[in-house]
C-alpha cells in the first residue's frame, strides 16, 4: 500500500513540476518493470531503465509533439553559434524550457550579440514554460503558461571572470538593495517573496557583473520584439538604466532581483 502511495506522490509531484513527468516515468516503469524485468530479484535494473527511458522520451520524444503546440524547446547547451543554455538541465528535464519560436529566437540573437560584445558571454535561462498548451499553470510562474515569457540569470563575475550566477539553479540567491538604494518591498511579507537568508552566503565570490548585466539589458531592450522586462527598482538604479518597457512589480510580486523575466510580444 505504501508503494502505491509513494507512486501516487511521486507521479502528482512530477505532473505539477512538469506537465507529463509524471505520465512519461509511470509509462516507462510499467513497461521496464513488468515487461523487460519483470523479476523481484531485477527491480534495481528496472529503476535505472525507466530512468534512462524517462531521460530519452523526455530529451527526445517531448520536443517532437511540443511543435503541435506552437513551443519549441531552448537549446540544452551553449555553442559558438548559439551561446545559450539552461543554468541547470533541470529545467530541461522537467519540460520547463519550452517557449514561443519568437522567445528562442530574441534570446539567441542577444546572446550572439553579447557574445560579439563581451567575449565568452553566455544566456543562461532559468524557467520558460510548459511543452503542451496554455491551460496548465506552471508553478510559481503562472504567467509563464502563455510561452511568451522566460526568466533569463544575471552576468556575474569571479577574479574578472565571467561565469554563472551564484545559485546552482539560478534562483533564491539574490541582490538585496545596498544602503540608500529604494528598497519598496522590505519589512512587507509577501507569499510571493521568500527571503531564505540561509542560501545568501551561497558562491558569494561571485560578483554581479553591472556593466555586462545592463548591456545584456539594453540589447533585449533594443529589441522591438522585446514587450516588458521585470526588473527590481534599486537593480534598475544601481545599473543606470530605465526604460518604459523595463518595469518592477510594487505589491504581491515576485523577486526579480535574483533573475529578470522577459516577456516577448
Ligand atoms: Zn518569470
Amino acid at each position: 500500500m505504501h508503494k502505491f502511495l509513494a507512486g501516487t506522490l511521486l507521479f502528482l509531484v512530477l505532473t505539477v513540476l512538469s506537465q507529463v513527468g509524471g505520465l512519461i516515468l509511470w509509462a516507462c516503469w510499467h513497461v521496464c518493470r513488468y515487461r523487460l524485468f519483470p523479476d523481484e530479484a531485477r527491480r534495481w535494473l528496472a529503476f535505472l531503465a525507466s530512468t534512462a527511458a524517462y531521460v530519452a522520451v523526455t530529451l527526445l520524444f517531448v520536443p517532437l509533439l511540443a511543435g503541435l503546440f506552437g513551443r519549441v524547446p531552448m537549446p540544452l547547451f551553449a555553442t559558438s553559434e548559439a551561446p545559450v543554455a539552461p543554468r541547470s538541465l533541470f529545467f530541461c528535464l522537467l519540460n520547463r524550457h519550452y517557449v514561443k519560436p519568437e522567445v528562442k529566437e530574441l534570446v539567441l540573437t542577444t546572446a550572439r550579440q553579447m557574445a560579439k560584445d563581451y567575449s565568452g558571454s553566455q544566456i543562461h535561462y532559468l524557467d520558460g514554460g510548459f511543452p503542451y498548451g496554455p491551460k496548465f499553470p506552471m508553478l510559481p510562474h503562472l504567467s509563464h503558461a502563455d510561452g511568451r515569457k522566460i526568466d533569463l540569470s544575471f552576468c556575474y563575475e569571479k577574479g574578472g571572470k565571467y561565469t554563472v550566477s551564484p545559485s546552482p539553479i539560478g534562483y533564491w540567491v539574490y541582490e538585496s538593495p545596498k544602503p540608500g538604494e529604494p528598497a519598496p518591498h522590505q519589512g512587507k511579507p509577501s507569499w510571493f517573496r521568500w527571503d531564505l537568508p540561509v542560501l545568501q552566503g551561497v558562491n558569494r565570490d561571485r560578483q554581479l557583473d553591472e556593466e555586462r548585466t545592463k548591456h545584456l539589458l539594453r540589447m533585449l531592450l533594443k529589441n522591438p520584439g522585446t514587450e516588458k522586462i521585470l526588473l527590481e527598482i534599486h537593480l534598475q538604479e544601481r545599473l543606470g538604466i530605465s526604460h518604459p518597457r523595463l518595469r518592477f512589480q510594487q505589491r504581491e510580486a515576485a523577486r526579480h532581483d535574483d533573475h529578470l523575466h522577459l516577456q516577448v510580444k
